[in-house]
């Protein structure tokens, strides 16, 4: 895993032998990522890998002077950014692209120290911004160009509708994907001209300060994106004080105090925010398939990942040919050395949520569920390891039942019949990601139609829609407001403006005409513009 020549990290030389202990960050290395933190305060705070507990960085904090520097620094470059072309920013993305893929074990290395994710998860997050800078390096002068519309006198009222950059967009992200989602949405604001300042979550800076400095050697002005550090209660408050509009990704108790500090505010927002997803499995999928596309809709990121699935709906025909081979595979996965492409699954990120994963199960338990595989923190190998764990006989007094679980925990139930499993899907508040599985994609399409989610994924996890970068991706219901990616993705970070020229006809009696007869005249020219199909 340290083979490439940027890598930063040590670690031992037989990968086989499981030894995370010995790995460490260069301190210099290190030191270098987090002096991109504006902060003056002097405070810092430690933060340790959930690989081993090992110390691993001292992150400066932002005091409320550093984050007025912040969006200072950022005003000035914003100005001069929204002046450069479309063309130029999206070289300049495109020029990220291919840094991300030549740093991908530098990359992969600081993910997985800091998240304890398994190293193919973390290769998800290399993937993810490629393509996102791909797209808006490629779609951005189409999709931000000035667009004529027909006017109310056509040919005579000339109107164009023209996408300005907001100014400033704060964008306040999670620990769970931390390259992908400290960047993704920023990587459109700033196509679409914008600046950014940006808190990232405290356990993850040095994944995206080192996103950041992958920015700046893609040719992004330093001061156009600006990195700021501290709790979200009151670093998060002070940039959504000062921000142009907030893109947040987060829980969704975060993102309602965040909607309703914006609407003080009258700024806009968009939430990316939690899940409860389903994957149904109809009585035609081919079990093979859907077994691998379960296990990686459950347990990438050791299910710590916003479109994971944590309810499965099995059809009664196939129930007993899937569940077996299913939990056959997931009680063989390994889990061991994240660091290695082997590992199939990674640690949990952090204490709390090794509590709330052990709790959900525990409670589970304790009132008559079943556990068909795992169940249980594994401490002999990452202090915040728990198994892949599946339950049967889950009912709707257990917290997992409703609540996200945010860990690789699935409870899987029979149905009987399909639309009697759309309507279990969709018994949530939550509507952000599902999956089907069906060898009949003209009728898996057909359930997914009628699903209450931002994305359906058939026959497939959630890469197919994830990956996608042309297609909007978010939630409905509780799952958020807006949506990342396609054309909505950057969209949401402009103010259109309609720019109207009008020609020879006034909008006032003209020609002698008394008010009254003006009057007349609009409302039979309305009439016939009716009947010649006008818009
Ligand atoms: P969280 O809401 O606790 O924290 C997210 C970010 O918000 C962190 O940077 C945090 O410091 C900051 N924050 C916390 N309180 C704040 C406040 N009052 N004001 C401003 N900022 C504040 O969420 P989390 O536990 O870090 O992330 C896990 C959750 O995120 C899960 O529910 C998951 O489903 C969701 N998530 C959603 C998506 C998506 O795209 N829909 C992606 C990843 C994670």
């Amino acid at each position: 895993m340290t083979a490439s020549p940027e890598s930063h990290l040590a670690g031992p030389a037989d990968p086989e032998h499981d030894l995370t202990a010995t790995y460490a960050l260069d301190p210099a290395y290190v030191r270098a990522l987090t002096s991109r933190i504006v902060s003056t305060s002097g405070e810092t705070v430690a933060t340790s890998s959930p690989l081993t507990g090992q110390p691993l960085a001292s992150i400066p904090q932002s005091g409320d002077s550093d984050i007025d520097e912040a969006f200072r620094r950022a005003r000035v470059a914003q100005r001069a950014w929204a002046n450069t072309s479309v063309r130029l920013r999206e070289a300049t993305l495109l020029r990220l692209h291919d840094l991300v893929l030549q740093r991908q074990d530098e990359i992969m290395d600081v993910i997985v120290w800091e998240t304890g994710k398994a190293r193919r998860h973390a290769f998800e997050e290399v993937l993810h911004i490629a393509l996102t800078a791909r797209y808006y390096g490629r779609a951005s002068h189409s999709l931000l160009a000035s667009q004529g519309v027909t006017g109310v006198f056509p040919g005579l009222t000339q109107v164009r509708v023209n996408r300005l950059p907001k100014g400033i967009v704060g964008m306040i992200a999670p620990w769970n994907y931390p390259f992908s989602l400290s960047l993704c949405d920023g990587l459109a604001a700033l196509a679409a001209g914008n600046a950014v300042v940006t808190k990232p979550d405290s356990q993850t800076m040095l994944t995206a300060l080192l996103g950041a400095q992958l920015l700046e050697e893609a040719g992004f002005p330093t001061d156009l994106w600006k990195v700021v550090a501290g709790p979200g209660s009151r670093v998060g408050t002070a940039i959504i004080d000062q921000a142009d509009y907030v893109s947040f990704t987060g829980s969704t108790a975060t993102g309602r105090k965040i909607a309703s500090q914006c609407g003080e505010r009258l700024i806009g927002c968009s939430l990316e925010l939690g899940g409860k997803n389903p994957i149904l499995i109809l009585r035609d999928a081919d079990v093979s398939r859907a077994v691998e596309g379960a296990i990686r809709a459950t347990y990438s990121s050791a299910g710590q990942l916003c479109m994971s699935t944590e309810r499965m709906y099995v059809a009664d025909q196939i129930y007993d040919r899937f569940v077996p081979e299913f939990v056959a595979k997931v009680a063989a996965m390994d889990l061991r050395d994240p660091m290695q492409w082997s590992c199939e699954m990674g640690s949990l990120t952090s204490q709390a949520q090794l509590d709330t994963v052990t709790k959900h199960v525990e409670d589970a338990v304790s009132r008559g569920a079943r556990v068909l595989c795992g169940g249980k923190a594994r401490p002999d190998l990452g202090p915040f390891v728990f198994e892949p764990t599946v339950l049967e006989g889950v009912t709707p007094g257990m917290t997992c039942f409703g609540e996200e679980t945010f860990g690789p925990v699935i409870s899987i139930y029979r149905f009987h019949d399909e639309a009697e499993a759309v309507e279990r899907a969709n018994a949530t508040d939550y509507g952000l990601n599902a999956s089907v599985f069906s060898r009949d994609v003209e009728r898996a399409r057909a359930v997914a139609n009628k699903i209450r989610a931002g994305s359906v994924n058939i026959n497939e996890a959630y890469g197919a829609t994830f990956a996608s970068l042309a297609a909007p991706m978010g939630g409905m219901g509780e799952s958020g407001l807006g949506r990342r990616q396609g054309p909505e993705g950057i969209w949401r970070f402009t103010e259109s403006q309609a720019v109207a020229a009008q020609r020879l006809l006034r909008f006032s009696p003209q020609f002698g005409l008394s008010q009254e007869r003006y009057a007349k005249v609009m409302t039979s020219s309305l009439r016939l513009m009716k009947k010649l199909g006008a818009k």
